[in-house]
This record gives C-alpha cells, sequence and structure tokens, in this order.
C-alpha cells in the first residue's frame, strides 16, 4: 500500500476551497488518483470489491461531474481535485457504511485514508460506533 499520495505538508500558494467543507484544499488530491488508490486496497477484499468498486465508480463519476473551478491533483497534475481528500475520503467512508461492509474493513480502511487529522469529522462518528 502506498503513502505517498497522504503524506501531509504540502502546501500550496493557491487558495482554492473545498466546495463541500468550504476549507482550503491545502492537499490536493483529484477523485481518480484517490478513487484508484481506494481500488488498490479492495484488492485485499474481494467480496467488498465486488460490492463497492460500481459505487465507487458512480461516485467518482459523480465528483467528476461537480469538478468545476478544481485545483491541480499533486500527483496526477490535471486540473480536478475539486473535492478535499477529507470529503472524498468520507464520502467512502459513508459508503461503506451505508452497505454494511464489515466494521474491521472499515476500520483499515480508516487507517490508511485518514484525512481527518483532528479527529471531529467522520473519525468521531467511527469512535463512536466503534469502528476506530
Ligand atoms: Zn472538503
Ligand atoms: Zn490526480
Amino acid at each position: 500500500m502506498t503513502k505517498q499520495f497522504l503524506s501531509p505538508g504540502f502546501e500550496r500558494d493557491a487558495f482554492y476551497e473545498c466546495p463541500s467543507c468550504s476549507e482550503a484544499i491545502t492537499n490536493p488530491l483529484c477523485h481518480n488518483c484517490l478513487g484508484n488508490e481506494i481500488m488498490k486496497w479492495l484488492e485485499f477484499y474481494p467480496n467488498v470489491k465486488k460490492k463497492i468498486a460500481p459505487k465507487l465508480k458512480t461516485f467518482v463519476n459523480q465528483v467528476n461531474n461537480e469538478a468545476v473551478g478544481a485545483v491541480n491533483c499533486v500527483a496526477c497534475g490535471n486540473k480536478k481535485a475539486a473535492l478535499c481528500p477529507y470529503c472524498f475520503s468520507e464520502g467512502i467512508f459513508k459508503l461503506l457504511l451505508k452497505n454494511k461492509i464489515d466494521k474491521n474493513i472499515v476500520g483499515d480502511f480508516l487507517t490508511i485514508f485518514n484525512f481527518d487529522a483532528e479527529h471531529q469529522g467522520y473519525i468521531k462518528e467511527a469512535e463512536d460506533k466503534g469502528l476506530y
């Protein structure tokens, strides 16, 4: 599992607000890059992949359609980073919950794709549910 995309501390000069949470996106990663990373992670859980992969694609397409005024992704360079990594991963987290994915797997997802550094958003929710 590559963690290179997830390292914090990347700073941008340009100011761009996430349309979902209104926070400045300081480490823009596009839905394609994050989606691909999540797909790779799903390889570890073939049954979950079967269930989640089509929904993940739908979610990625939905974000793609809303990617207006997006900023350049730090990984692929495309002007596609519309949502902040936090909001994107929160969307996936909700998707996993909605599909009643095993809580150990949800916990694994949160360990690898944890963009909620402050533990005030979905990590708090996950903690409350005993998932993290
Ligand atoms: Zn956001
Ligand atoms: Zn990208």
